[in-house]
């Protein structure tokens, strides 16, 4: 199995420190479970404006809490999210997530009370909840130290010279976060920005990061 090395230790603190000088603090998807489960879902394959269009609408039917959802019509729901695509896949993912909820856990205060392996395992036991979905759960949701690698980390990480697995690439964030969740939710959102600012743009030339590789 592919191990870290040290150097690759040392670029992801480095990575971690730049972002944090570049963006500090910032306001990050502070919501409660109920609706940070509802945006894992709806953020698959859409951008985040879709996201919150669809959030609103939910909330204007009253349908952004996991016990409405698990009661309401399949076809209420594809209206209330049509707006970030796939629609009724993520119509039927929603559901499968608000039904295990309610008839595993009750509520989400009970989810709260597991050990954070625990509740990982069994959020990725639905269908339709992959591991960035069930780390962003945990981390932004749940206030759990689980680092969520996507395509931006993945991408930034190859730029950088750091190539692995995604588990590979989870525990070397999290080494470098030092337990803290709030670190974990600001470096995701780094990341956001940095691939939003620079490699969307295709800003390549003036970007430090890939001077880490090599
Ligand atoms: S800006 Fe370009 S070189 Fe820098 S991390 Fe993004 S894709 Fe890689």
């Amino acid at each position: 199995m592919m191990s870290a090395s040290s150097s690759d230790r040392e670029r992801v603190q480095t990575i971690v420190d730049l972002l944090d000088d570049r963006y500090g603090k910032i306001d990050w998807w502070n919501a409660p479970p109920d609706e940070v489960m509802v945006g894992a879902i709806l953020t698959q394959q859409t951008r985040w404006e879709n996201v919150e269009c669809a959030v609103d609408r939910l909330r204007e039917a009253g349908l952004l809490s996991i016990p409405a959802i698990a009661a309401a019509s399949p076809e209420r729901l594809e209206e209330a999210v049509r707006c970030t695509g796939f629609y009724r896949v993520k119509t039927r993912r929603l559901v499968a997530l608000a039904e295990f909820v309610v008839h595993r856990f009750g509520s989400t205060g009970a989810m709260d009370l597991m050990e954070s392996d625990e509740l990982r395992q069994a959020l990725l036991s639905v269908r339709g909840v992959g591991e960035e979905t069930a780390d962003s759960i945990l981390c932004y949701g749940f206030s759990r130290n689980a680092f969520v690698i996507d395509a931006y980390t993945r991408r930034i990480c190859a730029c950088a010279g750091i190539t692995g697995t995604d588990a590979m690439l989870r525990a070397l964030f999290e080494g470098a976060l030092l337990g803290q969740n709030e670190r974990y939710r600001l470096t995701h959102a780094h990341i956001v920005e940095y691939a939003k600012e620079f490699c969307s743009r295709k800003r390549c030339e003036e970007c430090s990061i890939r001077s880490f590789n090599g």
